[in-house]
């Protein structure tokens, strides 16, 4: 009756997965994209992302190495290699999930996918019908009006300006703001960072958050409580004026304001999908829009905007419309990282959250200065943080802040989602010497 079972728009992770888990139960599956293969993550996401932030370290690392020894001068930094080189491989990575899709017997219309009805999708001129549709059409960057704010780039643009910016101004105090900061500044731009608020990283633990901030201040011009009224370019140069009325010349502004459910010309107005008023296609707790057989996932239903979220969310979609499953999503425990520098990971509770949910807490911290940078001289401080509730003994959170944070942390999750107590972190043989240790000999909690 229909030309497919399921067709996706939107190549991103969390479409592609479902694509191709779906395909590989025995549906008959369709994807549609019109701008990149693989999403934001792959294209200006955390891919490029990942890449530019090694960029920036081996500023840090040339640093580092004289006190071991190493003598000379830091090698000049060189943008349009660096550029060209992530354009690259992003592309010999669009090429594999090309190929992914293809191996997995999954159609790809490349072109924009409009909804005419509840089972129809128009690609151009072509129309094709679909029992089941699946909107994973993720985010866009969100930039607030004011005058001059064309004048501003975000994460779509930033990867590839033609020139290295030598001055930058970041806006925003989200994941976003923090890496690209971080990223500038080790790349050899002089870096500013204004956020609206008193310290970035809002909804983090409030220790850990202030912890970065305090590194941060060390490599970037940290303005806080500070708001941008206006950009007017200047020659040159963009001249950026505050609220506060302090003003600031540079050869880039970055505005990391947050991001959209992109939702815009998708043809829902032909549908009974409806949206939330933060913009994001409404569902319930199994993907299921408001039009019963259209589905949506990912950074289009503003639930957490995280790559692998959207991936295990396309795995329980997939599982159920296909192998007959009434499997839930289960968002707890969701370990994350902030590639800032230095880097930030975190997985279950902040202290506020976990004092308001469980009452009585027990909190550890270690704040030291790392092995290598005894002979480094590097000041820059790790810290750890672990979250205990005092009646069962069970971790409630893990933070970090220090060298490789993520890589921690992600090892800890699996504890997290074991429910690992404090008395087997305790238990725990420690490896020596590494930082992450600390996070099984903290025995003093704080008073
Ligand atoms: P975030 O939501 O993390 O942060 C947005 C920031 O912009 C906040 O600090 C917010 O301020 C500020 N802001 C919002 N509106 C305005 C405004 N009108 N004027 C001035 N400031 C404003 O968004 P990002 O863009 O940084 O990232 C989007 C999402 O992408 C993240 O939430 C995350 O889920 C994902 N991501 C994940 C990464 C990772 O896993 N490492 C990396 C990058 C992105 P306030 O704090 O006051 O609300």
């Amino acid at each position: 009756m229909f030309d497919f079972d399921l067709f996706v728009i939107g190549a991103g992770s969390g479409g592609v997965r479902t694509a191709r888990m779906s395909a590989s139960y025995g549906a008959r599956v369709a994807i549609a994209e019109d701008r990149y293969m693989g999403g934001t993550c792959v294209n200006v996401g955390c891919v490029p992302k990942k890449l530019y932030s090694y960029a920036a370290h081996f500023r840090y690392d040339c640093s580092d190495s004289k006190g071991f020894g190493w003598q000379g001068n830091l090698p000049a930094f060189d943008w349009n290699v660096l550029r060209d080189n992530k354009t690259a491989e992003i592309s010999r990575l669009n090429g594999i999930y090309d190929k992914l899709l293809d191996g997995s017997g999954v159609t790809l219309y490349n072109g924009r996918a409009r909804l005419l009805d509840k089972h129809t999708v128009a690609i151009g001129d072509k129309k094709v019908t679909s029992e089941k549709i699946l909107i994973a059409t993720g985010g866009w960057p969100f930039v607030p009006e004011f005058p001059g704010s064309e004048l501003a780039v975000t994460s779509n643009e930033i990867f590839d300006l033609p020139t290295f910016p030598e001055r930058i101004l970041v806006v925003g105090g989200g994941y976003i703001a923090l890496e690209f900061a971080g990223i500038f500044a080790g790349l050899g731009s002089v870096t500013t960072l204004s956020y609206r608020g008193d310290i970035p990283l809002k909804h983090f633990d409030k220790d850990l958050s202030e912890k970065l901030f305090l590194e941060s201040q060390r490599h970037i011009n940290m303005l806080m409580n500070s708001n941008v009224q206006e950009i007017v370019r200047k020659d040159n140069e963009l001249k950026v004026i505050f609220k506060e009325g302090n003003t600031l010349s540079v050869d880039c502004v970055l505005y990391a304001t947050g991001r959209k459910p992109n939702t815009e010309n998708l043809g829902l107005e032909n549908t009974r999908v409806s949206l939330e008023p933060s913009g994001a296609i409404a569902i319930n707790d199994q993907f299921e829009t408001t039009e019963p057989g259209i589905f949506a996932l990912g950074d289009v239903v503003g639930r957490i905007a995280l790559t692998p979220v959207a991936i295990a969310e396309g795995m329980v979609l997939s599982s159920n419309l296909f192998k007959n499953t009434n499997k839930t999503m289960d968002y707890n425990n969701i370990a994350t990282a902030v590639f800032s520098h230095p880097n930030v990971g975190t997985v279950g509770l902040s202290e506020e959250q976990a004092k308001a949910r469980y009452g009585e807490i027990e909190v550890y911290e270690s704040d030291f200065r790392h092995l290598k940078h005894t002979l480094s001289g590097n000041p820059e401080r790790t810290y750890m943080k672990l979250i205990v509730d005092k009646a069962t003994d069970k971790v409630l959170g893990m933070h970090m802040m220090g060298a490789d944070a993520g890589e921690i942390i992600q090892g800890l999750a699996v504890a997290m989602q074991c429910g690992v107590t404090k008395a087997q972190l305790d238990s725990t043989i420690g490896i020596h010497p590494t930082a992450a240790e600390e996070f099984v000999t903290m025995r003093q909690p704080r008073a």
